[in-house]
């Protein structure tokens, strides 16, 4: 039951509206007022003001499946996509929330008998984090639920400061926090991992599943830890996660909505290597420029539209080196519109535009493409380290069109990695250049600084032809 992600999509907001809770559609992935937040990245987002104080709704429970991008910004996945079996550019969380109604005994009941009873997934495969010092998580999990004591582990603060943990969540330096359990698949002995808490816990065999937040302090500015007066309860889970365990898979990549954007792609680019490493790469990265763009973010030099576009950029390497000879990112669309079933409503209303926006960025960047690796390669083969040099980076950056995280992607197959200080130098050079003939017009900096940042501020929309122009010039 439940085998397809469609299935359990619905199995999971109707469970939850049986219990009370309301179904809230998605939001978009472009934050609605909230200029901190570079990409939609947690069910929670659309409710921060609710959790806040500072709205109110009808209900005080809620359900949604909410699509999510962590590609730039405090939550960067980007790097992790096809080196991890979890980790997607796009991914929808299934979430369910309470606004002071209730609180730790009905949110781990709630989440644990969806999965053990409604599921049917063995207890003995799960384990169960919890903050260290929350011992009222400890007694619900082991003497109610009957979690056994060696699979409940505490962990602590391991980042040099107070609170600062995977098991406690903060939505800024100030205001509601609190501890978070987080319930996670033992995927089985024949893959390398350890239990969360051990050395090895960054393996792809025991996979975290489903992060449970108890908002329960309000963090003052002088660092007082106040009990909020009506405690909150904001969960996640990744629906791509529950969905390979439903299948029976190890990795995301196996579920029915990768394997078919997979076999689309192999069929376009006439592969028969069904596991090769670019497929993966190529069927994430379409999931994220296709919902974006779907939701009003056009590829371009700034802000979000430039990780849209180093995304694209991305996607579009991969398939060149699979052999690609014409344009063939725009033709996953249909596929993935079939297999979103519900979540693709937007996509459905949007598709020209997305197909056609796919269609001009890689037609666009084709052109310079093949030059750009011809060159990436002969300094590769002639490299004696294994650190390429900046100058050659920025270079591509600005002659090809070569974001310089897809330069070091490239290297990264190679075990070489960009020397990133000397990126920024050659740029900095550059503007100073740019400025000194009068001719500057564009911050060569803007588009790299999400790299930089950990928390994207102050997005500003500037669609700017001119950089571009330069790109293409030659
Ligand atoms: P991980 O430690 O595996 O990176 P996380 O702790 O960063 O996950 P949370 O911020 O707790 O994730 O998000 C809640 C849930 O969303 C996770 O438990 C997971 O199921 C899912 N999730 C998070 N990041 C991704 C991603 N990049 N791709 C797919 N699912 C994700
Ligand atoms: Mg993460
Ligand atoms: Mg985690
Ligand atoms: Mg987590």
């Amino acid at each position: 039951m439940y085998q397809s992600t469609a299935a359990l999509r619905t199995a999971f907001l109707e469970y939850f509206r049986k219990n009370g809770h309301q179904v809230v559609d998605s939001s978009s992935l472009v934050p609605v007022n909230d200029p901190t937040l570079l990409f939609t990245n947690a069910g929670m987002n659309q409710f921060k003001d609710v959790f806040l104080g500072e709205d109110k709704r009808n209900y005080t429970r809620a359900t949604s499946s909410q699509r999510c991008v962590r590609a730039g910004g405090k939550h960067n996945d980007l790097d992790n996509v096809g080196y991890t079996a979890r980790h997607h550019t796009f991914f929808e969380m299934l979430g369910n929330f309470s606004f002071g109604d209730y609180f730790k005994r009905e949110a781990i009941t709630f989440a644990w008998n969806f999965l053990t009873q409604e599921l049917n997934i063995p207890k003995e495969r799960l384990c169960v984090t919890i903050y260290d010092t929350d011992d009222e998580a400890y007694d619900i999990w082991t003497k109610e639920i009957g979690v056994p004591a060696e699979n409940l582990i505490r962990i602590g603060d391991n980042k040099g400061a107070p609170y600062a943990s995977d098991n406690f969540w903060q939505m800024g330096d100030t205001g509601p926090c609190g501890p978070c359990s987080e319930i996670f698949y033992d995927h089985g002995e024949h893959i390398w991992g350890g239990r969360p808490g051990t050395p090895e816990e960054d393996g792809d065999r025991f996979i975290e599943i489903w992060n449970i937040v108890f908002m329960q302090y309000n963090r003052q500015s002088n660092g007082d830890m106040l009990a909020l007066p009506k405690p909150s309860v904001d969960t996640g889970m990744g629906i791509e996660r529950i969905a390979a365990i439903m299948q029976g898979v190890h990795s995301n990549y196996e579920i029915d909505i990768f394997q078919a954007l997979i076999k689309k792609t192999a069929e376009i680019l006439a592969v028969t290597d069904l596991e090769n490493k670019s497929l993966r790469v190529i069927s994430d990265h379409i999931r994220s420029c296709a919902f974006l763009i779907a939701d009003g973010v056009m590829p371009s030099n700034e802000g979000r539209g430039y990780v849209l576009r180093r995304i694209i950029r991305r996607a579009v390497r991969h398939g060149n080196k699979l052999g690609a000879t014409d344009s063939f990112f725009y033709k996953l669309v249909p596929t993935l519109i079939e297999v979103m079933g519900d979540a693709a409503k937007g996509l459905v209303e949007t598709q020209a535009i997305v197909v056609k926006s796919l269609k001009a960025e890689e037609e666009q960047f084709a052109r310079t493409l093949e030059r750009g690796l011809g060159i990436l390669d002969s300094a590769l083969n002639a490299l004696s380290g294994n650190v390429l040099d900046g100058e050659t980076a920025f270079k591509l950056y600005d002659t090809y069109g070569f974001p310089v995280d897809l330069t070091a992607d490239v290297c990264r197959e190679r075990e070489i990695t960009v020397d990133e200080a000397g990126f920024e130098l050659a740029m900095s050079e550059q503007r100073k250049r740019a400025q000194a003939a009068g001719q500057f017009d564009t911050d060569y900096n803007e588009s790299l600084k999400i790299d930089e940042e950990t928390e994207f501020s102050g997005y500003i929309d500037l669609v700017s032809n001119s950089k571009i122009t330069a790109i293409y010039k030659e």
